[in-house]
């Protein structure tokens, strides 16, 4: 392992002021640099309580300092925590404490776990469950990404890797004694049975990645009708706060409004559409054109229909959850409603709670939780799922041939995993992060 010429610092905890701070510093430079600040070293790996001082013998404060050894560390390099009162001033004297040293400089977003990355702490698979660990909202997207920064989504890519390279191992050997290839339950036939099996782990695998995305992502229900059908009381019904404005003019709304709810652990994206009706008024006719895109990209359409009048309606496209509005007012409607709501006096309205998460559910039933979650992880492996396809295809093709299809399997798995050739996407993974991490 190279050390890197930089030893690089920042602030890992929470924005100042808080009851404390956490200074993490990481590199070569940085038992000097502790032993200039604190006088000696403390035990490795050991919380010590010590007075931090610049260096003119001034004392900073006095907390808790933590020296990690290379490679024992986050990064694999030697690292130190300095764990202070977080007052701005105290995290600022620090600050620039450790800019005057020579070869220190503050950390670049994300920067401590691209070091970790790239000293083999971590692979992209768990960089990114990391990413997404700091990043989780609901419960679900954290357990999500607990077992996948744990390594837990990662040792499934390396237990395929392994059989695909024994695979090849094997095929390797039977080009080199073409003879044997004719022997009745000879290796060839083992491997491609294990391959076949490996395919069809891979497809199921990657069947469990719309649960993933859901998770990650969030279920997008979009409430849509017609104008002042109720769709914006709705939505700050469910959302139990006012996000859109509700009036009695028809096409008050004329972009997507958002919020995101949390709903029995999951992420829910609830959308607000302007109403669909034919209209010349330009800025209206824009509103609806998003209101039809996004709900082409609903998971739940939630189409509403005042049952207050009886005009007649357009059916909900196919899927969609019809729901009658203005319940507390007399119908007459003749319509069949999957429910009826009021958001005047909360009729229907846990009814249809209960509703979205069950059709959520239905969606996102993971065995585990080490399923895909990433456009990333869906185009490796597809590409791998492909590449097997392809050597299974025609066993007449020649065994060379056939080889070369698993070897292109097993790169794209291990595109996944950071394991070949991923440079190009470091600085998009890694500039998702906040700095300190
Ligand atoms: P949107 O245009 O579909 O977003 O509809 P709004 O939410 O803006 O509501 C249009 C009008 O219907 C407003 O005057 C609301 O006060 C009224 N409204 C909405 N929901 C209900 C309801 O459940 N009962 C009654 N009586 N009026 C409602």
């Amino acid at each position: 392992m190279l050390p890197h010429k930089e030893t690089i610092f920042a602030l890992s905890s929470g924005a100042v002021p808080a009851g404390l701070a956490v200074m993490r510093i990481s590199g070569a430079d940085v038992p000097a640099v502790l032993a200039a600040l604190i006088g000696s070293l403390p035990p490795p790996r050991q919380a010590t309580l010590r007075s931090i001082r610049t260096r003119n013998g001034l004392v900073i404060d006095t907390g808790l300092v933590l020296l990690f050894p290379a490679p024992h560390s986050f990064t694999g390099e030697n690292v130190a925590e300095l764990h202070l009162h977080g007052g701005r001033a105290v995290v600022d004297a620090l600050h620039r404490e450790l800019a005057a040293f020579p070869n220190l400089r503050p950390a670049a977003p994300g920067e401590f776990s691209r070091r970790a990355f790239e000293n083999g702490k971590l692979d992209l698979i768990e960089v990114e469950g990391l990413a997404d660990l700091i990043a989780a909202e609901t419960e679900m997207q954290r357990r999500l990404a607990v077992e996948q920064s744990s390594g837990g989504l990662s040792s499934i890519y390396y237990g395929w890797s392994e059989r695909l390279t024994r695979a090849r191992a094997l095929i390797e050997a039977e080009l080199d004694f073409p003879d044997e290839e004719d022997v009745p339950g000879s290796v060839s036939d083992q491997v491609w049975a294990d391959v076949s099996r490996l395919t069809e782990e891979l497809a199921s695998h990657l069947e469990q990645l719309e649960a993933g995305e859901i998770i990650r992502d969030g279920f997008k229900v979009v409430i849509a009708g017609k104008p002042n059908a109720g769709k914006s009381s709705l939505m700050n019904a469910l959302a139990r706060r006012d996000i859109a404005i509700v009036t009695e003019i028809a096409g008050t709304t004329r972009d997507v409004l958002q919020v995101d709810l949390s709903m029995d652990g999951y992420l829910v994206k609830l959308y607000d559409t302007a109403g669909l009706r034919d209209t010349d008024e330009i800025v209206e006719r824009e509103g609806i054109r998003r209101a039809e895109k996004i709900i082409t990209e609903a998971d739940l359409l939630i189409f509403i229909e005042d049952l207050s009048i009886d005009s007649v309606t357009e059916e909900p496209p196919e899927g969609a959850v019809l729901v009658g509005t203005k319940s507390d007012l007399p119908s007459r409607s003749v319509r069949q409603y999957d429910l009826v709501i009021s958001t005047k006096d909360g009729v229907g309205l846990e009814a249809l709670r209960g509703l979205i998460v069950q059709r959520l559910k239905a969606k996102v039933q993971p065995q585990s939780m080490a399923i895909p979650s990433r456009a990333r992880h869906r185009e490796a492996l597809s590409r791998s799922l492909a590449a097997l396809q392809a050597s299974l295809l025609s066993p007449g093709r020649g065994l060379d041939l056939r080889a070369e299809d698993l070897r292109v399997a097993g790169d794209a798995l291990g595109r996944v995993t950071g394991r070949v050739d991923v440079e190009n996407l470091l600085d998009v993974i890694f500039g998702e992060f906040c700095i300190g991490k």
